[in-house]
């Protein structure tokens, strides 16, 4: 796996590659746009030119942008469900113009408590920005199960990989944040609780759809559907939940990508550091992971 954070782009997006570097990030995940508000001004030509030459000097491997918090997909009011459908298609637009490797997003709420009648309308809303926005992959990050948010679980995300046309489907793929799967029930603080998880994905969505991992610690204990990250090692999942996520050979081409809260450097630098180590024993040799 390879080990990145979500970096900041206050210096501009050539920056954010800089500061990924400093902190020893082989991977990212930016903003391609304010996220919490819906109308931002375009990334300038020249600007998503220079981002894409910065990286590619640079030992930065995988790009992903994260969508604005107040798309909606599962919205029953139409116009914010169209404003929705219509914001994800330029995200995708944006993380196109940076030569991202894929677009990470929130899918919704469902508030009808029907799967069925949830999933239908998300798949719809990404159909909508699918055909919109003609390239871009897009990962569906499952939540903490709070309140009426849809896609706390690998049974309301392969609801709405089943409703897509084929070809969409190949647009499709899985970011899995460790502690809103902690957060809703899955205990991710040893292997038992990854094999839930990612086996259950599989189960749902086939092989090899999970292209990224949020590997954030969690606050809070298991199944209590309260989402608040923790430094890695520091909360409930703990350095022995995330050696099992290095050892589980289904997610040896997914990319970890910390989400932090704290001061910059230090929270990234050192996050990435103890998720390196982690990496390294896993594959030391003599480790189960490396067995045959
Ligand atoms: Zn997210
Ligand atoms: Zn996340």
């Amino acid at each position: 796996m390879l080990i990145g954070a979500h970096v900041g782009v206050g210096d501009g997006f050539p920056g954010s590659i800089s500061y990924a570097e400093s902190v020893g990030c082989e991977a990212i995940q930016v903003f391609a746009k304010s996220p919490r508000q819906w109308r931002a001004k375009s990334i300038p030509l020249e600007t998503a030119a220079a981002f894409r030459e910065r990286r590619a000097a640079s030992d930065i491997a995988f790009v992903c942008t994260h969508t604005a918090y107040l798309i909606n997909l599962g919205s029953e009011d139409d116009e914010l469900w169209e404003k929705s459908w219509r914001a994800l298609a330029d995200e995708l637009d944006r993380a196109a113009l940076l030569g991202a490797d894929a677009t990470v997003s929130h899918m919704g709420t469902n508030r009808t408590g029907d799967l069925a009648q949830g999933a239908a309308r998300i798949a719809e809303g990404i159909t909508r920005a699918f055909e919109a926005a003609p390239t871009g992959v897009l990962l569906l990050e499952n939540t903490a199960g709070a309140g009426t948010t849809f896609g706390s679980g690998p049974d309301e995300i392969g609801a709405v990989l089943s409703l897509l046309d084929a070809h969409w489907r190949e647009r499709l793929g899985v970011c899995l944040d460790s502690c809103h799967a902690h957060a809703a029930g899955w205990d991710l603080s040893d292997a038992r609780g990854w094999d839930g998880f990612v086996g259950g994905l599989e189960a749902c969505c086939g092989p090899g759809r999970i292209h990224v991992v949020h590997a954030n610690d969690s606050t809070f204990a298991t199944g209590e559907h309260r989402d608040r990250h923790a430094w890695v090692g520091e909360g409930t999942i703990g350095s022995a939940g995330f050696a099992a996520m290095f050892a589980d050979t289904r997610l040896a081409n997914a990319v970890a990508i910390l989400e932090m809260s704290g001061d910059v450097p230090e929270k990234d630098r050192l996050n990435v550091s103890r998720l390196q180590e982690l990496r390294a024993a896993s594959s030391a040799p003599g480790s189960s992971a490396s067995r045959p």
